[in-house]
């Protein structure tokens, strides 16, 4: 095991703070921003090791994994996504690691389906298992899928998610789950100075036409692994004017409220891009994002340390609506704004990695 960081996953918790007047249906945070979204991890493992989230020297064969016994199960997740659906959640995302690692993820989708009618479900995906699994992730009821695609090259992808494999397939996956109705994809590319940066037009060009849409991506100092620099960042502003150059582009409105991606449209119509500048340009303002961790943690930051344990609340008899309060008061104390705060000396700071909450 290198000197390097070792992440914090499972340490001590925070305490839930306690409920000092009756839940509205909507609580708001201290900056008035709702829970609309709930980003739910369903494992912490993954077969990539993606240099900008999973380190190899980091998650190798010495790494403790959570045993199966501490992750969620799918009857705990439907009930705390129930619950934040009764407190204005509107979206669930499915995440990890890699989340079409977890056996019978088609039976949790299917259960959030029946249980939470009307809800937006999507998943992100790094595509090595997906050709398989499409048509049955849409049957379940998946309605949206995100794809992380870090270059078209194979000698750089394979480089970046550090697994040796191959980009071809990961293709292929996108066709299949286009064919299988899961379409309009969105594509993540996360851009890094001097390792894919030189793929940015390559990615647009591919895509452009496609109906689907490439989100480039600023990296970012997420966990404490990742070995993050400002000086590997290339600022959303540079990736539009560099693929604007040769595809002109305009700016589009967002699609709601709160919205991740700035979109841009390709001016001869033939479709959009999105840039997530969470580093040069923070959009914390509206965030509405929570994150529940494989092992039953709620996050309310992407950048937290700390997450509250609602999994000793699933597992200790409490009812939902104690279950509720406890998501309630956790909202309505939150004030987080890591992007809009962040220097070179938090960026060093512990903090939960991205793949223990999912991005
Ligand atoms: S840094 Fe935290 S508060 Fe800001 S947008 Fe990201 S998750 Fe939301």
């Amino acid at each position: 095991m290198s000197d390097r960081v070792i992440p914090i996953q499972s340490q001590a918790t925070l305490p839930i703070p306690a409920l000092r007047a009756p839940l509205s249906s909507a609580p708001h945070d201290t900056r008035g921003r709702p829970l609309r979204d709930l980003r739910i991890s369903v494992t912490d493992r993954c077969n990539f090791r993606c240099t900008y989230c999973m380190p190899k020297d980091v998650f190798n064969d010495d790494y403790a994994f959570l045993p199966h016994g501490e992750l969620l199960t799918f009857e705990e997740i439907v009930r705390v996504a129930t619950v934040a659906r009764g407190l204005g959640m509107e979206k669930v995302r499915l995440t990890g690691g890699e989340p079409l690692l977890r056996r019978g993820i088609e039976s949790l989708i299917a259960q959030l389906t029946v249980a939470l009618p009307g809800i937006d479900i999507a998943l992100t995906t790094n595509g090595s298992a997906l050709k398989a699994k499409a048509k049955a992730l849409k049957d379940a009821g998946l309605q949206r899928i995100t794809v992380s695609l870090d270059s078209l090259d194979d000698k750089t992808f394979r480089a970046m998610n550090d697994a040796d494999f191959p980009v071809a397939k990961v293709l292929e996956a996108i066709d299949a789950a286009a064919d299988a109705g899961l379409g309009p994809i969105k594509i993540n590319m996360v851009v890094k100075r001097g390792v894919n940066d030189h793929q940015v037009l390559d990615m647009a060009r591919h895509f452009k036409g496609s109906g689907h849409i490439v989100r480039f991506i600023e990296f970012m100092d997420v966990g404490a692994t990742n070995g993050w620099r400002m000086d590997d960042v290339i600022p959303s502003a540079e990736i539009v004017k560099r693929i604007h150059a040769e595809f002109p582009l305009a700016a589009i409105d967002a699609n709601y409220d709160g919205e991740v991606a700035e979109r841009w449209r390709y001016a001869d119509g033939s479709g959009e891009i999105g840039v997530i500048s969470s580093v040069t340009q923070a959009f914390c303002a509206n965030c509405t994002r929570a994150r529940l961790s494989t092992d039953g943690q709620l996050f309310t930051c992407l950048f937290a340390a700390k997450g509250y344990d609602l999994k000793a609340l699933l597992r200790g008899g409490a009812d939902d609506a104690a279950i509720r309060d406890a998501i309630g008061a956790i909202w309505l104390q939150r004030a987080d704004r890591y992007s809009e705060i962040r220097t070179a000396e938090t960026a060093k700071g512990r903090k939960v990695e991205m793949s223990f909450i999912g991005g």
